[in-house]
């Protein structure tokens, strides 16, 4: 079905992700008519390590297996390549690998078996309220109308600023990921993460089938990543080529305060809404909660149960944010002295599971920090 302006959906979404495709899966199980616009045709490779803890299954009434290639079980931890730790992961809370492109695939066609529209080839460039509706219009002259919108468009989204919502400025992390063929050194159901190479950052690889994920991110600075000299030294000690690979450079936007999330029948999710964590990049558990609390609160406002989507953003708050604003703290102590993070943080013989925990979301940073903060700072002082 091409635009047409005549037609007005109860949602909109900008943005097929992972935030943009687990709203458009609840809202159209709600029965509400939904219309998923993506920029691209979906077959572009996604730069994202595809890490994520499997109790983000709890959240959908589908297996979210056709998109995990890989369970992991052991973290291996190095700095500047050299003092390894080895972590064994407790097995009751998993951390799982995706691949990205096919974790997209798999919610954008669960919710067309629900009844949601997707369509792809859509560049979103105009949004306006009109009236009581939204109105969408594409680079091509497109037009599209809904009664809401929900903006899921990822980090480089200009709606959130323009429309007032989000955070005023937004805070960045520099990555660049390179998708490898082949597993080099690195074992099946093992993750590796490098602290050192990188200044105020890390890098990591996760295990794809037949392939690997290396990662690169720089977290408080404001200097442009370095990443060549990191992935000279760090592919070769992972088993590959220093050149291997096609490199892919993003800005993804980090957490970085409480801010309102929605407004007049619209809501930001996912990376749009800053939501990623400053301290371990995790963005793909707050992209599928914020998608999943969006929904909810957007089908009771739809169906005039709720007078404003307030609600969202609370609950976002609350599930989310507070942990969060502990993180950005230990992100902020911990990138500034990471030699002795390392030694204090990771090395400590409880850090694993303490990170396992957070990932799976049993813990929140909250739980941890004031803890955390006064080992690094004493030991600074
Ligand atoms: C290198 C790297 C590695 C990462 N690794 C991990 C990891 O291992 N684990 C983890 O939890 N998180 C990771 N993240 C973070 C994670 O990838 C993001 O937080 C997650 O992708 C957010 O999902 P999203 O749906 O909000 O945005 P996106 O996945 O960016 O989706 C936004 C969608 O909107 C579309 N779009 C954009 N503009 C328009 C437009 N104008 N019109 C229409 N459509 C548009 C895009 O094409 C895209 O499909 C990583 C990020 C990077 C950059």
């Amino acid at each position: 079905m091409s635009g047409s302006a005549e037609t007005v959906h109860d949602v909109l979404i900008i943005g097929s992700g992972a935030a943009g495709g687990a709203a458009a899966v609840h809202l159209a199980a709600a029965q509400h008519s939904v219309c998923l616009l993506e920029r691209t045709d979906c077959k572009n490779l996604k730069p994202c390590g595809g890490g994520m803890a499997a109790s983000v299954q709890q959240w959908f009434p589908f297996p979210l297996d056709p998109a995990v290639e890989q369970v992991i079980r052991r973290v291996n931890f190095s700095w500047c390549l050299q003092d390894p730790v080895v972590a064994e992961l407790p097995g009751d809370a998993p951390f799982w690998i995706v691949r990205r492109e096919r974790l997209d695939q798999l919610l954008a066609d669960e919710a067309m078996k629900r009844g949601a529209q997707r369509q792809t080839g859509v560049d979103v460039n105009h949004v306006e309220r009109q009236g009581a509706d939204w109105q969408v219009m594409a680079t091509d002259g497109r037009q599209w109308r809904a009664r809401s919108l929900v903006i899921a468009d990822g980090s480089a989204s200009p709606w959130p600023q323009r429309l007032g919502i989000g955070p005023r400025g937004v805070n960045h992390a520099n990555t660049i990921s390179v998708r490898l063929e082949g597993q080099g050194t690195l074992a099946d159901g093992s993750a590796r993460f490098e602290f050192g190479l990188v200044p105020q950052g890390f890098a990591w690889a996760f295990p794809l089938a037949g392939g690997v994920n290396v990662g690169v991110g720089s977290f408080i600075g404001r200097d442009e990543l370095d990443s060549r000299a990191v992935l000279q030294q760090l592919l070769p000690d992972l088993g590959f080529a220093e050149d291997a690979g096609e490199r892919q450079h993003r800005r993804l936007r980090i957490w970085n305060g409480h801010h309102r999330l929605h407004g007049d029948g619209v809501v930001v999710v996912g990376d749009a809404a800053s939501l990623c964590d400053p301290f371990l990049a995790e963005g793909l558990r707050p992209a599928l909660m914020s998608g999943c609390e969006a929904a909810v609160h957007l089908s009771s406002w739809l169906r005039g149960d709720q007078a404003s989507l307030k609600s969202y953003s609370g609950a976002m708050r609350e599930r989310w944010g507070e942990s969060m604003a502990w993180g950005r703290r230990i992100a902020q102590v911990f990138y500034r002295f990471p030699g002795v993070g390392y030694q204090l943080g990771i090395k400590r013989p409880t850090a694993p599971r303490r990170i396992a925990q957070i990932l799976s979301g049993e813990m929140g940073y909250g739980d941890i920090a004031q803890r955390v903060i006064k080992r690094l700072l004493l030991k600074r002082s």
